[in-house]
């Protein structure tokens, strides 16, 4: 498998003013195989937005690394910048708000190709459009009409369309669905599912909810108060998850069959999201985690591959600490 995106050790801080930093993202760190699907998930105010705009430069960083096709994104010049977006490009959770209401979807599309001048000829712009209007779904006769008159599904397929536009490699899709009715977002996941196959992209798929990423990603990161706390493949997440917090949002998740869903052990999880800008000492789950133990407050758990490509911070998958020694503590 070949890597295409690194981010390394990344910390986004942001400074509210008056000694007070939000930790957004604290000393994350992945990557992404080219032609896959890496969900980002985790509750709102985790930190996976930051993560996004921090790997497209739209943020600079606190410290650490984003290699993108071994260029160090945050060394960029302007103008390696700008080429760089044509590689890479994010989808909104809103499309309507990410798209220009004045604008037609004849120019909502059309923008970055004028900004990156891909069409000298207006004719061959305008067949690109139809072209990328029917690669999502829609039709040319949808070019010269405005974003409203339109439902929330086919607002993203513009959305799509104008992410498409400069034929890029890799896309960040920042809860792209959240905002959809149900029965539109496994239509729209499909799709994506399609545009993949057919251009082989990659996706950074960002969501708040384990079970919009199930199907589509290939591995999936967990991320708690701007850490990320779990990382492995689909299918042994749901199988074996290890964090108690991904064990939690598992259980949060409804199952068809009403015979297993009545007799299914639900992980609520008690109290509420601490504030990124006084994180917990030690794990930052430790004040919500039903398994928190005597040494969680005190020695913030270590990233650590507990099997092949599955990777944990949590101090009951940590050999070096006498688990029946560790006293038990209610959480706070
Ligand atoms: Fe829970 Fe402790 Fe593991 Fe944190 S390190 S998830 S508090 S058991
Ligand atoms: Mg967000």
């Amino acid at each position: 498998k070949e890597k295409i995106l690194e981010v390394k050790n990344l910390k986004k801080y942001f400074d509210m003013g008056k000694g007070t930093m939000l930790q957004a993202v604290n000393d994350v760190s992945f990557h992404v195989n080219k032609g896959e699907t890496f969900g980002l998930v985790g509750e709102s105010g985790c930190g996976k937005s930051t993560i996004g705009r921090t790997i497209l430069g739209l943020y600079n960083k606190t410290a650490g690394d984003v290699i993108f096709d071994n260029e160090n994104v945050h060394a960029l010049s302007e103008k390696e910048r700008f080429q760089f977006y044509r590689r890479m490009q994010m989808i909104f959770q809103d499309p309507y708000a990410s798209l220009n209401p004045r604008s037609t979807v004849r120019e909502v599309i059309s923008e970055p190709m004028e900004v990156h001048g891909l069409y000298k000829n207006k004719k061959a712009q305008l067949e690109r459009v139809y072209q990328l209007l029917e690669e999502v779904g829609l039709n040319r006769d949808h070019a010269n009409r405005y974003p409203h008159e339109f439902s929330g599904g086919q607002r993203q397929r513009i959305g799509i369309a104008r992410a498409l536009a400069l034929n890029p490699d890799f896309i960040i899709a920042d809860e792209p669905i959240s905002a959809l009715d149900v029965s539109v977002q496994a239509q729209v996941v499909n799709l994506l599912k399609e545009l993949q196959l057919e251009k082989g992209l990659t996706f950074l798929f960002i969501a708040h909810d384990l079970s919009m990423v199930k199907q589509f990603s290939d591995r999936i990161g967990v991320m708690y108060l701007g850490n990320m706390v779990e990382l492995t493949e689909s299918n042994q997440l749901y199988e074996k998850p290890l964090h108690p917090y991904t064990q939690a949002l598992l259980s949060a998740i409804p199952i068809p069959d009403p015979d297993i869903e009545e007799k299914r052990e639900r992980i609520i999880l008690e109290g509420e999201l601490p504030s990124p800008t006084n994180p917990p000492s030690g794990c930052v789950f430790r004040t919500r985690c039903p398994a928190a133990m005597e040494v969680c407050s005190q020695v913030k758990p270590v990233w650590q591959e507990i099997e092949q490509e599955h990777f944990v911070a949590c101090h009951l998958y940590d050999e070096t600490i006498d688990h029946k020694k560790s006293i038990k503590v209610k959480p706070e």
